[in-house]
């Protein structure tokens, strides 16, 4: 049987004002309903309310990994500094990693994440490949210096974090508990009322990393994603592909137009009387050469309307940076006038790969001011690479299906990631195969951000009133609410009903505070328990309770003997 929570005898300091720190709604709100409190920037304590949100979280979390036979653990959150030598992420983590030394003057830090632990826990202990693929998994506090902590749980200094690590044998086995994973993420993300997408992202990087993003959707989010409206398909506009389609603007032929002060896109569209979309824009870059090697200038050529992503043009030349304006004249580029036609000698023409098919570029004309119209590629000037250069943004076509997305930012609640033998590798993590040879891990890592799934959960399901629970984690589904002085038949109904709720094992609380009624009803809908049992003297004279569900505000007068049942056919528990 369930206990009924009291009101009367639990911590639950909730405030009418909203904490002058927090400029988001999940931040606000959780400190105003009384489940967290600021200890220090970014370190939070969780209230008895938050505490049971929380707890909540991590039972869905847990059964779900269960369910993929991974075995959960616990590892400390101070950690070896040799160990981190050893990966070689001592140096490279900077800041972020917390350290400090003991008694002894031994380094520690406080584990922002735990390959190096989980990797030496099992390399000498995890030996045959009769015991692949393995998966371990633990619920833990992580700590990360971040530069900025802001936005409450979503961007903390010490924050819990589900974290998984497995362990195969060969790349499809770490592909079938990847997948594994990834359905378990989305089922975890539907189970605690997260509209979410899951955003493929190919870091790209060397070794072939494979990455999946889970984000819930959400203003307050820092990422920006595009999404499909008709596959699905979501994509984080740091990395998504860009399919576009410039307009053109038709002219006879190749002609050189003055236009002086003219410098930016918005400018020479204006001067054309043309869209954005059928200018084209120019950056200058310089890709580094490794050691002996020239450096090499290139020109990158883009659709007016977007914006050069320079983590593309990295990955596709290697290290690039953008030109100086002094660099650019250096090589005799003019700024605000660069074209493709008639590049300096030397100078790379480097298009982005939705200009292929648009017959005739409005462009600069490397004169300054001057601008083309009616540049033809191919005819009036070479391109020595096509790639995809540009950020997608909302308009652009989904690279699945065609169909024109949308823009909406997202809040990174987890993330799966192929790691390969990156750690295996580094600190010498092997079993024996069929074979009797020593092979090295393939290994694969899964974390959810617990704490930030609940903030999450929070920027998704709130009004002016306050948080609106989803029932799957609330912290108990039904608020008895007695209006009256206490001690007199009002109360008595309210603690029998409330009884009632918990017999039936229907998680309750009962608010049997000495407080307003306009205090109960707001804090209320502030705490945001999904369902409102009303209990008035005029309405139980009438034999009648009064049932108001968070989420829609509707208020249903419902008879005393019929509560249960009433409830229970909400829908909702
Ligand atoms: P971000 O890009 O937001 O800094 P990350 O990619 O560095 O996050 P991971 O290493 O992938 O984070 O950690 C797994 C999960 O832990 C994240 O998806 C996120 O939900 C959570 N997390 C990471 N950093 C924080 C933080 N500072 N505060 C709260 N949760 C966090
Ligand atoms: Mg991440």
């Amino acid at each position: 049987m369930t206990r009924v929570i009291s009101l009367n005898k639990l911590y639950m300091p909730t405030l009418k004002e909203d904490p002058v720190d927090a400029d988001i709604a999940s931040h606000r709100l959780l400190v105003r309903a009384g489940m967290i409190r600021k200890t220090a920037s970014g370190v939070y304590t969780f209230l008895p309310l938050g505490q049971m949100v929380l707890r909540k979280i991590e039972q869905i979390i847990r059964e779900e990994m269960d369910a993929t036979g991974a075995q959960e653990i616990l590892m400390p959150a101070i950690q070896p500094e040799e160990l981190w030598m050893e990966s070689g992420r001592w140096n490279d983590y900077g800041p972020e990693l917390m350290r400090l030394r003991d008694r002894h003057d031994h380094g520690f830090c406080l584990g922002p994440t735990h390959e190096e632990l989980i990797t030496a826990l099992v390399r000498n202990e995890l030996r045959s490949y009769k015991q692949l693929p393995t998966t371990l998994y633990q619920i833990q506090t992580k700590y990360r210096d971040e530069i900025r902590p802001r936005f409450g749980l979503l961007r903390s200094r010490e924050f819990i974090m589900k974290d998984a690590y497995s362990f195969n044998e060969s790349q499809e086995s770490l592909q079938e508990t990847y997948d594994r994973m990834g359905e378990a993420y989305g089922r975890i993300c539907e189970r605690c009322g997260l509209d979410y997408r899951p955003v493929e992202a190919d870091s790209g990087q060397i070794g072939g990393k494979v990455t999946t993003e889970y984000m819930a959707l959400a203003e307050a989010g820092e990422a920006e994603l595009v999404t499909c409206p008709k596959c699905g398909y979501a994509a984080d506009t740091e990395a998504g592909a860009c399919i576009c389609t410039p307009t053109v603007h038709e002219v006879d032929g190749l002609t050189k137009l003055e236009t002086p002060g003219i410098a930016t896109i918005a400018e020479l569209a204006a001067f054309l009387n043309i869209p954005e979309s059928s200018t084209v824009k120019a950056l200058c870059g310089i890709v580094e050469g490794g050691e002996g090697e020239p450096d090499q200038a290139v020109a990158l050529f883009i659709p007016g309307d977007h914006e050069l992503n320079e983590l593309k043009a990295s990955k596709a030349f290697g290290n690039f940076r953008l030109m100086t304006d002094d660099e650019m004249e250096a090589v005799g580029l003019p700024k605000g006038s660069i074209g493709p036609v008639g590049l300096p000698a030397g100078v790379k023409c480097v298009c982005d790969a939705n200009l292929k098919d648009v017959a005739q570029w409005a462009v600069g004309a490397n004169d300054h001011g001057y601008h083309y119209v009616g540049a033809k590629p191919g005819v009036d000037f070479q391109v020595d690479e096509w790639v995809d250069l540009s950020t997608v943004k909302a308009g652009d076509a989904c690279p699945e299906c065609g169909t024109v997305m949308d823009s909406c930012r997202g809040i990174e609640v987890s993330q799966i990631f192929q790691l390969g033998t990156k750690y295996s590798e580094t600190m010498g993590a092997t079993y024996l195969d069929a074979n009797g040879k020593e092979q090295h891990f393939i290994m694969g890592c899964y974390g959810v951000g617990v704490t930030r799934t609940l903030a999450a959960v929070v920027e998704q399901h709130n009004d002016e009133g306050g948080i609106i629970w989803p029932v799957s984690v609330a912290p108990a589904n039904v608020v008895v609410i007695p209006l009256g002085k206490g001690g007199d038949e009002v109360s008595e109904a309210a603690a029998r009903i409330a009884a009632g709720f918990a017999e039936r094992g229907v998680e309750v609380a009962l608010d049997d505070r000495k407080e307003r009624p306009g205090v109960k009803f707001a804090d209320a809908d502030l705490v945001g328990w999904p369902v409102q049992v009303i209990v008035g003297k005029r309405g139980l004279d009438a034999g009648n309770l009064e049932v108001k569900v968070r989420a829609t505000g509707e208020r249903v007068d419902v008879p005393v003997d019929a509560i249960y049942d009433y409830v229970a056919g909400l829908d909702l528990l």
